[in-house]
């Protein structure tokens, strides 16, 4: 059941003993790039009065700006002559970032997912279909290593085409996918189109689904309706890709691979470490990489460590699922709001659709959120008091979760713009 006994259920002192002497020579190893000695330098850090993991927090935060403007090879650690891979950020929130690995970087991550897929079940035997993006995003090259490695025969099938994906399922017995969730959602509507019931005409068990928020309900809409389990993988390119935290099969949090990186969770505010089980900002460390080592990288995404042991018997600790990144947080009317308070609520509600988008609006110094909704076919088609009481419905359940009144437009399946990569749940069309 473990790809690496010894590793994943290594004793927490031995394995904070560990993180501790690889914390060192990764400290050595970045003061070798431009920007770190520079860091250092001005910030009069020895790296040698780093003797403790609590020391870590006397060392500077790195920031996806510090990347940016490092653009491209500000944070090289080694030669240029032993880099073998380059892959980039998606963007999301603005330019993307490139990253470099060496053969070991490369080595260490496929390691990573090969480690992840066999823990929730994943073998040989299986046959792994990749929805996921090819090329500078992680998620294709990245899975598509870790797959092989673990000897299980790889569809590198890419994003989009929905018809030939799920063909491909069929044809050849696909077992285990990957795949973004809000397509996971997307393509439910392609199975009924084409009349294939995933559950009954295909062999999928797993899938693992990640590189974008989704609430605890998307995914048991996800689980209901293809008849599988779906195993949340978080992970971003700055420290590799996925494979930085996996859930095992207790899905009950993610396992943050802490030989490979330290995880602190900050205050974003203070910036000071909170204890286990407070949420704030994700910070991670690299402990392994040579290309690129990043010290102290903040994420911007919100979660908390789940105190206590996992019944899987790892021993690393784990995360909860990501609320989202502190960039998402939308303020209306003075009012902090998450898309994923938004998307719990509304996924609970029978007769919504599988995709929906917040547009924010600003007329005469008054704000205002309109929430367009997909909804069933059924429900579109039937009656409009029906129709109309949905609305109503809906209406009445965000503003007792977010405090605010919305806007909610019913529109019909499948009219929504969706995109081949991660979903765009917000519009913001307010001008300062
Ligand atoms: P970008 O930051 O431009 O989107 P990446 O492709 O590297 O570039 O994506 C990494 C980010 O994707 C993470 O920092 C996080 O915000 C999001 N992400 C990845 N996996 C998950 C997940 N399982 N749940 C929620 N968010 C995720
Ligand atoms: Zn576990």
């Amino acid at each position: 059941m473990y790809w690496e006994k010894d590793i994943e259920t290594m004793d927490r002192g031995k394995l904070e003993a560990l993180q501790l002497s690889r914390l060192k020579e990764t400290l050595e190893k970045a003061g070798k790039s431009p920007y770190y000695t520079k860091v250092f330098k001005d910030c009069g850090l020895d790296v040698h009065q780093i003797n403790t993991l609590e020391d870590v927090e006397k060392l500077p935060l790195t920031t996806k700006d510090d990347l940016r403007e490092q653009w491209p090879y500000g944070f090289l650690a080694c030669g240029k002559e032993d880099l073998v891979r380059m892959h980039s950020s998606s963007g999301t929130t603005g330019r993307a970032i490139v990253v470099f690995h060496t053969k070991n970087d490369i080595d260490q991550w496929t390691n990573l997912l090969a480690r992840s897929m066999y823990m929730t079940g994943m073998r040989k035997s299986d046959v792994f279909q990749n929805l996921m993006t090819y090329g500078l995003f992680t998620g294709g090259l990245g899975f598509h290593y870790g797959a092989e490695k673990l000897g299980a025969l790889v569809i590198p099938a890419s994003a989009g085409n929905s018809k030939r994906q799920i063909q491909l399922m069929i044809d050849f017995d696909t077992t285990y996918i990957h795949i973004i969730p809000s397509y996971a959602l997307h393509l439910t509507s392609v199975f009924e189109e084409m009349k294939v019931d995933p559950r009954k005409d295909t062999k999928i068990k797993g899938a693992f689904v990640g590189a974008e928020p989704h609430s605890e309900k998307m995914r048991l809409i996800i689980e209901d309706f293809y008849g599988f389990k779906a195993y949340n993988s978080y992970g971003l390119s700055e420290m590799c890709g996925p494979g930085v935290a996996f859930e095992c099969p207790c899905q009950n949090g993610l396992h943050v691979w802490e030989d490979n990186f330290i995880m602190e969770i900050i205050d974003p505010v203070s910036l000071r470490r909170v204890p286990d089980g407070e949420e704030g900002e994700l910070v991670m460390t690299t402990l392994l990489r040579e290309g690129m080592p990043i010290i102290r990288y903040r994420t911007r995404d919100l979660t908390r460590i789940i105190p206590g042991p996992c019944e899987c018997g790892r021993t690393h600790r784990r995360i909860e699922r990501i609320k989202g990144r502190s960039d998402d947080m939308i303020i209306i009317k003075g009012v902090n709001i998450f898309p994923i308070q938004i998307e719990r609520k509304l996924m609970g509600i029978p007769g919504v659709g599988t995709n929906y988008l917040i547009i924010l609006e600003r007329e005469d110094f008054n704000d205002t959120m309109i929430v367009k909704v997909e909804v069933q076919k059924e429900f579109f088609l039937g009656n409009l008091k029906q129709l109309e009481n949905l609305r109503r419905r809906i209406v009445e359940e965000l503003k007792s979760d977010i405090l605010i009144t919305p806007k909610v437009d019913l529109v019909g399946p499948d009219s929504l713009d969706k995109s081949e990569g991660k979903a765009v749940r917000v519009k913001d069309n307010r001008k300062d």
